[in-house]
């Protein structure tokens, strides 16, 4: 047994649509992170990976930039992956003719719906959005491309107005309306809610795109999901502006083994893609971070270490090596004998029973006198108690 999650999931009677898409926006949300600058090499090393987990579609930038992130488009187009290149528009014609000259396979464009954002960003009335809106989806279209309309800050927007936008998109042929919830404002019930609404007026795929303000965007994307919609947007490391992005391989694995969702992805590579997006982009993972933190599977207490010795579903969900990461002891002042013995046993040392105690009892003493137990003090320790000089 790989995993092992709670049999209680399955009370619920969710239903979740058969092909789901994930498009990947690391290397645009993602790099919107304040103080990410991706370059083209770096952007490309991120492409193929991706690539080689088997993710559908990569939003791959926002063309209109700069120079080189056209230039940096064009070079992961160029890699001809398989995974579908796409990148971000805003609804003016100039963003989406940079976009086509990059050859991507398609493109999200995007316009604030809310109040709010149409009083005080774009100093517009609905009507006005209404119809630059459908002048740019006809013009992507034009010319035979992927075209998603994303409905940005769409979780503070009049329901009315959100369904009277992306049925219009649906009359101009739009290939997906996207549910933005920007400031991550959104419960997932209000997901379910809205999700629901919007599926009795609009036949178009519908993609979710959340963030992580309330730690809820993984809870907002799979509620989603569950409630028809089709697609799904991540970070890899839940990177993104302020408290980011749903995260991919949280999304995945939570998908996969607490609701049995199956995406056939290329799962071994997470830790790896995780340690490169961290990296690129010098954001650290946190160590708890759920999934990819170094902490998920290291372990100190004497208790929690016994239990992970005999069986490590105990205490782990799921085993380190399904997604490439691997599991580790650390010696602390929670340590137990059979955590130290292993350590030993891992060395090629043996002990007596007397020898391991007192080892413990070093190794505790040390730490709480603030020491960390590296292996060098380690072996200090095991020198001490033997009285030996030679290790
Ligand atoms: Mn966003």
């Amino acid at each position: 047994m790989k995993y092992f999650v709670s049999p209680f999931n399955k009370a619920a009677d969710l239903k979740f649509p058969d092909n789901i898409t994930i498009y990947d926006t690391t290397m645009r949300d993602g790099e919107q992170t304040p103080g990410v600058c991706l370059r083209t090499p770096e952007k490309l090393k991120i492409a193929r990976k991706l690539d080689e987990l088997g993710i559908h579609q990569i939003e791959a930038g926002f063309p209109i930039v700069s120079n080189e992130e056209k230039r940096s488009i064009k070079a992961i187009v160029n890699e001809d992956l398989n995974a579908d290149i796409i990148v971000l528009s805003r609804t003016k014609k100039e963003d989406i003719d940079v976009a086509i000259d990059c050859d991507v396979d398609g493109i999200i464009t995007f316009m604030a719906t809310s109040d709010l954002h149409l009083k005080h960003k774009l100093k517009m009335t609905k009507e006005q959005a209404l119809n630059i809106c459908m002048k740019s989806i006809e013009h992507a279209k034009d010319h035979g491309i992927f075209v998603a309309f994303s409905a940005e800050d769409a979780t503070r927007t009049d329901l009315d107005f959100l369904k009277k936008i992306y049925q219009k998109a649906e009359e101009y042929g739009v290939d997906r309306v996207h549910i933005a919830d920007t400031v991550g404002a959104i419960s997932p019930q209000g997901v379910d809610y809205l999700v629901r609404e919007l599926r009795k007026d609009i036949k178009t795929g519908i993609a979710m795109h959340c963030h992580n303000d309330f730690g809820m965007a993984i809870a907002n994307s799979i509620a989603g999901l569950a409630a028809g919609a089709t697609a799904v947007s991540t970070t890899v490391n839940g990177i993104g502006e302020r408290a980011g992005n749903a995260a991919l391989e949280e999304l995945v694995m939570a998908l996969k083994l607490v609701y049995g969702v199956e995406l056939d992805l290329n799962i071994k590579k997470f830790c790896e893609l995780s340690g490169l997006v961290e990296e690129l982009t010098n954001v650290k993972v946190p160590e708890n971070k759920p999934i990819v933190g170094k902490n998920v599977f290291r372990h100190e207490s004497g208790i929690h270490v016994d239990a992970v010795i005999e069986e490590p579903l105990t205490y782990e969900p799921f085993l380190p090596e399904m997604i490439g990461h691997h599991r580790r002891i650390v010696l602390g002042k929670h340590s137990g004998c059979r955590a130290v013995k292993a350590k030993l046993e891992g060395c090629g040392i043996e002990v007596t029973k007397d020898e391991l105690c007192k080892i413990v009892e070093q190794i505790k003493m040390s730490r709480e006198k603030g020491k960390y137990i590296n292996d060098e003090l380690f072996n200090d320790i095991v020198r001490s108690v033997r009285g030996l000089a030679d290790l």
